[in-house]
């Protein structure tokens, strides 16, 4: 909400205009009577009136210097506020107008480009040949996808992530939002409003996190595959075999080890994926046959749950099957660790729009819909602070999200709090497949 400050509604200039003009109107009405019985004769009475004209004229001048002066200074203190605001600016901002013309651009652009005043490009077309934008991937951005020109007609672009080349070579990742000014509504945008942070800093330490993860999650590998080794070798050698009591920590040791070997792979995984080193080894092969052997081995982890496998016809994709494996792992492994009532678990093989789906319905707490929108970011998690909190990480999803979309599918989910959630993921047919199925639609 903007308020008009208070100094500006007192300058409004009704107050001395209507002052000057009830006394203006009484000396026009009276000041003749007052003189011609003051003044004798006709050649002085004309002097004087010819006095009185031009006091008249020149109070009227001075009235009217005042409050234009007033008023100048009024709109120049308020433009140098802006000014000085926009200088301060910590992120970097361009103005556009229509004709992709720069208008305006703070301090800040030539900070973050390393340009001197007067090396901004006139043009935005221009600016933009000059720092060589590109996509995070190094992909080339085409006039009618970038911000400016996106805000020009009329969409509001939020924190589009680009790279660019400052002058002296060096390679700044930014954020770039963009937004149209209408001044009319109904009307095309006169200005676009670009704004830019300079995230470089952000991602090296971003990428330093990922490295650290990825070599702490890799030496932990060792150790605990050494653990369960050992275990099992002791739990082989005890002579007579084990007391129950002896039997039942060898199996808490053996489990808690898988679990801690399945937390560094993920650990592993996340990482790898985001330093881009995440390889798929796809082949074809029947996603029922893999959703059947991965219920199998869950089947055994509670005794509270059952899972049933509905399918109907074979669904053959192309894809890595390792990795598709370790999504129905973590959406199963999901599905009965928020399901803690158990229940049944119950999971559909098809065919559905021409690619192969696979959906996991749970009966257990679901997702308050208030916190579903970031269900897969890296580490969030959806029931943190809540009673219901089961623990975790909150890498699971986001890894499923990464392997489905490098392949080419997509993953979703519908959930409702108290009522259970269905996660879904699609993958390509194999194109076999598609012909086959073709074939069975004729
Ligand atoms: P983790 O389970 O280790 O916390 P995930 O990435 O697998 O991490 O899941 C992220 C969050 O999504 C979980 O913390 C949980 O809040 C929510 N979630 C995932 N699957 C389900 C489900 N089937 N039912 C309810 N909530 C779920």
């Amino acid at each position: 909400m903007t308020t008009e400050p208070k100094a500006r509604r007192a300058s409004t200039p009704w107050r001395p205009v209507a002052i000057y003009a009830v006394v203006a109107g009484l000396w026009i009405m009276f000041s003749d009577v007052l003189l011609a019985g003051v003044v004798e004769g006709l050649g002085a009475f004309v002097q004087v009136q010819i006095i009185k004209g031009w006091l008249f004229v020149a109070a009227t001048s001075a009235l009217l210097y005042a409050l234009i002066r007033k008023d100048t200074a009024a709109l120049r203190q308020s433009e140098a506020r802006h000014r000085t605001s926009l200088e301060s600016m910590a992120d970097a901002l361009i103005l556009i107008d229509s004709q992709g013309r720069i208008v305006e651009a703070n301090r800040a652009v030539l900070t973050l480009f390393g340009l001197a005043a007067g090396e901004v490009p006139t043009e935005i077309q221009r600016f933009i040949e000059v720092l060589d934008i590109r996509r995070p991937d190094g992909s080339r951005v085409t006039w009618n996808e970038m911000p400016s020109r996106r805000a020009l007609n009329g969409e509001t672009v939020r924190e589009d992530e680009f790279l660019v080349q400052r002058l002296n070579g060096e390679t700044l990742h930014v954020s770039v939002t963009a937004s149209p000014v209408i001044t009319e509504a109904g009307m095309v945008p006169e200005l676009a409003v670009v704004v830019l942070r300079d995230l470089t800093e952000l991602k090296r330490l971003e990428r330093m996190r990922d490295e650290f993860l990825s070599t702490a999650a890799h030496e932990l590998r060792t150790p605990i595959t050494t653990i369960k080794g050992y275990a099992q070798l002791l739990d082989r050698w005890t002579p007579g075999g084990h007391e129950p009591r002896e039997g039942k920590a060898f199996r808490i040791l053996n489990r808690q080890s898988d679990r801690l070997t399945q937390l560094v792979q993920e650990l592993l995984d996340v990482s790898r994926l985001q330093l881009g080193r995440l390889a798929l080894r796809r082949q074809r092969f029947e996603l029922g046959e893999l959703v059947a052997d991965v219920l199998e081995r869950m089947q055994g982890v509670s005794s509270l749950h059952r899972l049933v496998l509905h399918q109907e016809g074979r669904v053959f994709v192309d894809a890595d099957r390792d990795r598709i494996d370790q999504v129905l792992v973590n959406l199963f492994d999901n599905a009965i660790k928020y399901s803690p009532k158990g229940g049944d678990i119950e999971v559909w093989v098809s065919i559905e729009a021409g690619t192969g789906v696979v959906s996991i319905r749970d009966p257990g707490m679901g997702i308050p819909k208030e916190r579903q929108g970031q269900l897969f970011e890296r580490f969030y998690r959806a029931h943190a602070g809540l009673e219901s909190d089961r623990g975790g990480m909150g890498i699971g999803l986001h890894l499923c999200e990464q392997i489905v979309q490098r392949h080419g599918g997509r993953i979703w989910f519908e959930s409702e709090a108290g009522k259970g959630s269905t996660f879904s993921f699609s993958l390509a047919l194999a194109e076999a497949a598609q012909e086959q199925e073709q074939v069975a639609r004729v």
